[in-house]
């Protein structure tokens, strides 16, 4: 068979992200063999029993090799040695790309390291969960998801073609945009509100007049939604603030100020300002679920019925993520 977009796929990192690259392009038959590398051999060895892969790889070297497409699904902070490490070992004309939450501190990070017969484009696929590892993955979190691609300039058209094309069959939308653009857009509408979720739970867990059973017990007045982002993975997201440092500050200042005019609202009881502004919100919420980024459900789509799996729930209602 002949019709494979690409021979031989990397993985590099096999958590949510990895294993749900693995199984959707299985699932789509896009590529003719899977090579798993992770760091842990837990991990690994996890990834072998879930039949995540064609073939296992502990050494981050040897499982390049021969590939013409490898990416880096690993937290953005080691980039750089992953860069460091394959480089000797990336076969003429292979496509090297990741899916790192921040793009500009990415590229720093790996460019200077690739050789210059392989091709660069990094990635970011909008979709995500609070779940992490080898069993969290799912063939359609990417389904009528966004996928951004930033490939620095100079890159091979056909190469950012060839992967937009390997995004577009998982199911999502690719846009291309610079990289730097992407980083100040991911700040406020991901990268914000997770720090958010973290502070307000994290708020709450330190409160002595609130109990914390009277904090679990009355979760549903709005808490509990932040502590579903608050649960997401802190390697991760410490690496994403600490790459994307610049952007994530800029967001934060402008948070901080209109918080403050907020402040004053409440204190001068100026309820016109409040009600404005919660009835600007309402119909940002609006555009979002027109868009099918989101759906109406009360419990945004997040309760399953006994014995529906996860990826039935998803195909259903089309369907319930943050993408991070
Ligand atoms: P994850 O489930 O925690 O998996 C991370 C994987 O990276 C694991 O296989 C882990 O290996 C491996 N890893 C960690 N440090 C490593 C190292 N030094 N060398 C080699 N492998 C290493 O994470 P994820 O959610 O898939 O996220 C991966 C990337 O996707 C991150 O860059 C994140 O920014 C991006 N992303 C995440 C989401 C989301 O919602 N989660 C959405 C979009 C993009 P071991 O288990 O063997 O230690």
């Amino acid at each position: 068979m002949t019709d494979f977009l690409f021979k031989r796929m990397t993985l590099i990192g096999i958590g949510l992200l990895g294993s749900s690259i693995s199984l959707a392009a299985r699932q789509k038959g896009l590529v003719e063999h899977i090579a798993v590398h992770t760091r842990s051999s837990e991990t690994l060895a996890r990834a072998e029993e879930l039949g995540l892969g064609d073939s296992y790889h502990s050494d981050l070297g040897e499982s390049v090799e021969g590939s013409d497409f490898v990416i880096v699904c690993t937290p953005v902070g080691v980039c750089e040695a992953v860069a460091k490490s394959i480089a000797p070992h990336l076969a003429k004309g292979a496509i090297i790309s990741d899916v790192g939450s921040v793009k500009g501190s990415v590229i720093q990070q790996m460019q200077p390291h690739l050789p210059d017969y392989v091709e660069f484009v990094p990635g970011h696929p909008i979709a995500g969960t609070e779940q992490s590892g080898p069993d969290a993955g799912f063939a359609e979190l990417f389904v009528n998801r966004w996928c951004i691609l930033t490939p620095p300039k100079g890159t091979d058209p056909a190469a950012v073609d060839r992967v937009e094309e390997f995004w577009t069959a998982l199911g999502s939308n690719v846009e291309r945009m610079d990289a730097h653009h992407h980083d100040n857009v991911l700040a406020i509408t991901s990268h914000l509100p997770h720090l958010i979720a973290y502070n307000i739970v994290g708020t709450a867990s330190d409160l002595e007049i609130v109990t914390n059973s009277e904090v679990i017990k009355y979760s549903a007045g709005g808490f509990r939604d932040f502590t579903r982002i608050a649960a997401s993975d802190p390697t991760m997201w410490r690496d994403v603030f600490l790459h994307n440092k610049e952007a994530a500050l800029e967001m934060l200042g402008r948070f901080t100020e209109d918080l403050t005019a907020l402040q004053r609202a409440i204190r001068w009881g100026d309820g016109d300002a409040l009600f404005d502004l919660f009835s600007r919100t309402r119909s940002i919420r609006r555009s979002i679920i027109d868009a099918g980024q989101e759906i109406e459900a009360s419990d945004f789509g997040r309760h399953l019925k006994e014995g529906e799996t996860h990826a039935a729930k998803l195909a259903s209602d089309d369907h319930e993520h943050t993408g991070s």
